[in-house]
């Protein structure tokens, strides 16, 4: 069976499009597929429309949140409920044309876990948008121990062997493009235009799309820690060579390295260097204590196989607290 998965946040005017493309596509390879549908608490009528397909046609599951957790996560709770031996993730605004799947299904038979899909082009998104993405993978393969395919999005297809050691990853601050390189196996890229969306806009804002690299740096590094470290080593050395240079020049009676002005602007100096490497700790701590609290990654309000909606969840919510 193959699991197709796909978030969806405020998509009613492309979800119809985007099962039936979905669905005429897997109809033509054979064998049985299930496509994950995951409300990622959408307020647009999304979700009736998601249970309304599902109840005509069972392939189709419906995950629905209780709220807006957020594109990585939503594709986390597909993975969780897909059955599949091999799930592909896709975007369900039609970015990623469903079109592609079968020549990634066609590498998976070939004998390699992981096939990404590879952006070759890019329609309909900013020169910005496309500066900083391949910016963003350029650094991330530069600080960080694992190689990141450039330009590859979440669209991909996984083995089942793959899935289930991301299942057991339960870590909150998710790059799942990072974590399904971290985890090897033998990996494959397949090119393919990246269309326009079908409708709407991108939900990726410059503020989401800073936490998202943010995530991925923190996640795969201790980079921007190490950078404390050369920071106050460097400005060390510096202090340390100006002390005698200091001397040398008062002993020869210069009026430099007099007054305020040179006090001060040393003080602001550390003061900056000292806030930023606070700072960068404190992006640490707090995903440390996002992982420690051990809160669930998301709260279904009603999963593929429930019949009403589900309580247990917010029961046990009540429990911890
Ligand atoms: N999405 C989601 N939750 C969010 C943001 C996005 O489930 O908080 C879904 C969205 O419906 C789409 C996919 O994730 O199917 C990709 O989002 P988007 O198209 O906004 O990102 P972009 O393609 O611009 O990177
Ligand atoms: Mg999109």
């Amino acid at each position: 069976m193959f699991s197709i998965v796909a978030p969806v946040w405020n998509e009613a005017a492309s979800l119809p499009e985007f099962i039936s493309r979905v669905s005429e596509v897997m109809q033509a390879q054979g064998k049985s597929w299930e496509l994950l549908l995951v409300d990622d608490g959408s307020t647009d009528g999304s979700a009736e429309l998601i249970t309304q397909a599902a109840q005509k046609d069972s392939r189709i599951r419906p995950v629905l949140f209780a709220r807006n957790f957020g594109h990585q996560i939503a594709v986390t709770a597909g993975m969780d409920y897909a059955r599949g031996e091999a799930v592909v993730l896709i975007d369900a605004d039609l970015q990623d044309p469903p079109e592609i799947i079968p020549e990634l299904i066609a590498k998976w038979r070939e004998g390699y876990q992981v096939v990404y899909a590879q952006r070759r082009r890019r329609e309909g998104e900013s020169f910005f948008k496309r500066f900083t993405a391949s910016f963003f993978y350029r650094l991330i393969n530069r600080i960080t121990a694992i190689e990141i395919p450039l330009d590859t999005g979440d669209f991909r297809l996984m083995d089942r062997r793959v899935v289930d050691v991301l299942n057991q990853m339960r870590e909150h601050h998710r790059f799942l493009r990072g974590m399904s390189a971290w985890v090897g196996f033998r990996q494959v890229g397949v090119p393919y235009d990246r269309a326009a969306r079908f409708a709407g806009q991108t939900h990726y804002t410059l503020g989401r799309m800073i936490r998202l690299a943010l995530t991925a740096i923190t996640g795969f590094s201790f980079f921007p820690l190490q950078v404390a470290t050369y920071l106050g080593f460097v400005t060390a050395l510096l202090a340390i060579l100006a002390i005698p240079v200091v001397i040398a020049v008062r002993l020869m009676g210069s009026a430099a390295f007099f007054g305020q002005a040179t006090t001060l602007i040393a003080v602001l100096f550390f003061g900056g260097v000292q806030l930023i490497s606070l700072g960068i700790l404190g992006e640490y701590i707090g995903r440390l204590y996002d992982e420690v609290r051990g809160r669930p990654l998301y709260i279904v309000r009603q999963g593929p196989d429930d019949a009403a909606p589900k309580r247990p969840t917010a029961a046990k919510r009540h429990k911890k607290n």
